[in-house]
């Protein structure tokens, strides 16, 4: 198994698969093994493992950084 996608917690991602509220864009909330993400349409959260996240991801976008 193989990491491509490089992200932090405020980036924002986006998935080739819409979700069922039909946004493609979701805000990372928590970088870890497991990866908890915030849908931008209805703001529904989930948590996936992050190899299996790791192959929805078509772009990251970067959010603003406080370091
Ligand atoms: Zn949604």
């Amino acid at each position: 198994m193989s990491i491509r996608w490089k992200f932090f917690v405020g980036d924002v991602l986006e998935l080739k698969k819409e979700h069922p509220c039909g946004e493609k864009k979701f805000i990372v909330l928590f970088a870890g093994s497991d990866i908890k993400i915030r849908c931008n349409g209805c703001r529904r959260e989930m948590v996936l493992p992050r190899v299996q996240l790791d192959k929805m991801i078509r772009s990251v976008i970067p959010g603003e950084k406080n370091d």
